[in-house]
């Protein structure tokens, strides 16, 4: 560990110390002071302590007893155990916002606070809407929205809420250019993978240049890295890589096929091909000498005895043997979901009013909306109570009367506690349509302890679902340690439904987990934990791990229809 990493962790935990409001001053300062020093000392660190150890660290001017240990458990073990104990009672969100260059943690407080943004997206909606603009001056807008940017090219792979509006907006645009016969985006994109490195897009046409040419000059592109015959590599203003390469209107089946990928799929592809006598290329399969080109994938997938496969399967996880047996699952379709079963109103931490909330739902076409807001266990997200939860229900009543066309139900999330327990009472939970609960706390328990605790919930009989069940959250925070296979189990005994959440940053279940869950007789529901009338549209990506993960129509409860779901909960609960 050099003495640049070991100053950057130090200033993270005077940032933390700071964030967490620490009346510690002094201890603040030391950090910062002993940050400085270390990142100018002209020796590094794990030359002094070859020396003498700890007391050679104490010997540089600024360093003390306690962070010379400090530096030393770094040296020794690469992480400190200091720095994970601060970090765990800071809400993510303002860890997340230190972490854009030019936010320290006073900003990160106001903008978690004042502005109250949830996370890096809503700053950057709420600034460009001009939401902040009584609570930052100009010039410190200004200032988060390039340190934004920055971050954003840093980290290098973007959510797939983030590049899929481009690549869609691209390739629409692409098509429209004057000899395009065909366009796509491809790669683990087009599979729709939870985070993107580079957008790639292949189109078909016989005027390669001629395309090229109109392509840069496209609005969005702030710069050309490359301008070849039929390959072209520009840089999108949201900060990704866009790659575009032309290909012949005859191999462009074959094309698409080949860079969707995944690497995984293409190998067991030809392999299998192979064994009977063929052998399939970027171009084409040949059998022999002679090349067959394919104009879609539908017509190679056919030409080696296999039902299409889609994108999404292709991940090498039992897809062809499928295919060559007919036996491919019915993926769900966003036009399947009925229903969103987790929105959060202005009775807890959600922004919308009630009839705010049935009014998009409406516009959504579904059959029934399910207000679904936190328990009061959650101190920060402004909790229902038992009586709050009666008054909103008063407020439902009313509002269903103005909405004769969608059914607006009643539940909550309610928290599972460390112990398994649930923060409200039985009898509440009973006057409740549909009931979701949640781990929102103690994410770091072992193993067993976590998979117990997640079981009792799970057999509770006033559970329908449990709400981003493995707690991940991208880029933030790891999924918490749980024995699925027991997991899965229970929720098969129980009848008790696993959420697929469509947020951005969770979508959670993974899909591979939902495969596995499915193989085990568990049902599903994709929703969207809306807390804003923008995150309704988020469903289509929940509804993409549910395609990833092998889920069928059936698997989910959210696409039957409103009695066939009252039915569900009703007879799971006996
Ligand atoms: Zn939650
Ligand atoms: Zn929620």
């Amino acid at each position: 560990m050099t003495n640049k990493e070991i100053a950057k962790i130090l200033f993270q935990i005077a940032e933390i110390l700071e964030l967490k409001n620490s009346s510690d001053r002094f201890r603040i300062v030391a950090y910062e002071k002993a940050a400085q020093i270390v990142e100018n000392y002209p020796i590094e660190m794990k030359e002094l302590y070859v020396r003498e150890g700890v007391k050679s660290l104490v010997e540089v001017p600024g360093i003390g007893q306690s962070i010379a240990e400090k530096i030393e458990e770094l040296l020794k073990t690469g992480k400190l155990k200091y720095l994970t104990e601060i970090e765990k009672d800071v809400p993510a969100s303002q860890m997340k916002f230190i972490k854009v260059p030019g936010i320290g943690p006073k900003m990160a407080i106001k903008i978690a606070t004042e502005l109250k943004a949830k996370d890096i997206e809503d700053l950057e909606v709420k600034i460009k809407s001009g939401e902040a603009d009584e609570i930052f001056k100009e010039k410190t807008r200004n200032n988060i929205l390039r340190g934004i940017e920055i971050s954003r090219k840093l980290t290098g792979r973007m959510l797939i809420t983030d590049a899929l509006p481009v690549a869609e907006d691209f390739v629409k645009r692409i098509k429209e250019i004057d000899g395009v016969k065909d366009a796509n985006f491809v790669g683990s994109l087009r599979r729709m993978k939870e985070t993107i490195g580079d957008i790639d897009i292949v189109a078909a046409s016989s005027e390669p240049k001629k395309i090229i040419n109109e392509y840069i000059a496209f609005p969005g592109i702030i710069h050309i890295v490359t301008q070849g015959e039929a390959k072209s590599t520009i840089i999108h203003r949201q900060g990704c890589q866009l790659d575009l390469e032309i290909v012949s209107e005859a191999e462009y089946g074959s094309l698409l096929q080949h860079f969707t990928g995944s690497k995984e799929h293409n190998v067991a592809l030809r392999t299998y091909a192979q064994t009977k006598g063929m052998s399939v290329s970027e171009h084409g399969v040949k059998i022999g000498e002679k090349l067959h080109t394919f104009k879609t994938e539908k017509e190679l997938y056919n030409f080696l005895g296999m039902d299409f496969i889609p994108p999404e399967l292709r991940e090498n996880r039992g897809e062809i043997a499928a295919a060559l047996n007919h036996r491919l699952p019915v993926l769900v379709e966003v036009s399947d979901i009925l229903g969103d079963l987790h929105v959060h109103s202005d009775w807890s931490d959600g922004n919308m009013s009630i009839s705010e909330i049935a009014l998009a739902a409406e516009k959504l076409n579904y059959e029934y909306i399910v207000i679904s807001d936190h328990t009061v266990g959650l101190g920060i997200a402004n909790g229902l109570d038992e009586k709050r939860l009666e008054e909103r229900q008063k407020e439902i009543e009313i509002v269903q009367k103005d909405h004769p066309r969608i059914k607006i139900l009643s539940s909550v999330e309610v928290n599972i506690k460390a112990d398994g327990s649930l923060d409200i009472q039985d009898w509440m939970l009973e006057k409740l349509d549909i009931v979701t609960a949640s781990v929102h706390t103690s994410f770091f328990q072992e193993k067993e302890v976590m998979t117990d605790r997640l079981i009792k919930a799970i057999s509770n009989s006033h559970v329908d679902i449990i709400g981003h069940p493995s707690g991940r959250v991208i880029g933030q925070r790891e999924p918490y340690l749980v024995n699925w296979e027991r997991v899965f189990k229970a929720c098969s005994e129980y009848k008790t439904v696993l959420e697929i959440s469509s947020f951005p940053n969770r979508l959670d279940l993974q899909d591979y987990l939902c495969q596995q869950a499915k193989n085990l007789g568990v049902k599903f529901a994709i929703n969207t934990d809306a807390h804003q009338a923008a995150h309704l549209q988020l469903m289509r990506y929940g509804v993409s791990v549910a395609r990833r993960g092998w889920l069928e129509k059936k698997d989910i409860i959210n696409t039957f229809k409103l009695e066939d779901l009252l039915r569900w909960v009703e007879l799971r609960e006996n």
